[in-house]
């Protein structure tokens, strides 16, 4: 099978996605970008994330061919390709529906630095895309808009897509930014969040290159923190 290890990681990770509550029902989706054939799986269009076995993931290109797959891809192919496309570093990414982020995003508001650890997403603020149809290349074109050097985006009276250099780091992006806006949402409820200053972030983006256990030989460390 074609991308096999990818496929068997998608369909792990669905189901990591749906149990976090991350995403509800079949919303959502995930993909893991292979830079050598040029191809990426992708979950399937609509499919139960507990009944989604690795046959079921799709191998396209990034020019909408399906390549290998018996399912319909999922929807958002268009916005995963967009992503491989201006992050030439990334090899996963992933998109949900998450409560908070989507309650940010219904206000059509960037996310801010009421938290440190957006700082994982590489800038201190997190776009907000402007609205357009799901599965549209006008949604995927609104994201490339507005990504700039962020790795996740907020989509407009939608969600939310991240990107990484494996699928955990996508997935761990996907629930810190989540976090965040969870954060955001209850300060504002409260009153008015302090939102850390771009200096201090710049502080914290420097100390993530160094967070956690020193790398291994020959294991990239990539500075995105959690
Ligand atoms: P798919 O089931 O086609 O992946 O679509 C889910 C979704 O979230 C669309 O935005
Ligand atoms: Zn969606």
């Amino acid at each position: 099978m074609l991308m096999e290890k990818e496929r068997i990681e998608i369909a792990e990770y669905g189901r990591k996605m749906s149990s976090s509550g991350l995403s509800k029902g079949t919303s959502g989706n995930i993909s893991i970008y292979d830079p050598e054939t040029g191809y990426m799986a992708i979950s399937p269009s609509g499919l139960d994330y507990f009944s989604t076995q690795p046959e079921d993931i799709v191998v396209m290109d990034l020019k909408n061919n399906i390549i290998d797959g018996t399912r319909k891809p999922s929807s958002e192919h268009g916005l995963h390709t967009v992503m491989y496309q201006n992050k030439p570093e990334a090899r996963a990414a992933v998109h949900t529906h998450s409560t908070f982020c989507t309650t940010i995003s219904c206000l059509n508001m960037p996310l801010r630095a009421v938290h440190y650890v957006i700082g994982g997403a590489g800038v201190p603020e997190v776009p907000c895309a402007e609205y357009a149809t799901f599965g549209t290349m006008e949604l995927a074109e609104n994201v490339e808009k507005v990504i700039g050097k962020s790795k996740a985006v907020l989509l407009a009276n939608h969600g939310l897509v991240t990107c990484g250099p494996t699928l955990a780091k996508a997935f761990g992006l996907a629930v810190n930014v989540e976090f965040v806006a969870e954060m955001q949402w209850r300060a504002s409820c409260m009153g008015n969040p302090v939102v850390l200053s771009n200096a201090e972030m710049d502080v914290v983006m420097e100390s993530f290159k160094s967070y956690g256990q020193p790398s291994k030989a020959g294991e990239k460390k990539d500075g995105t923190g959690y």
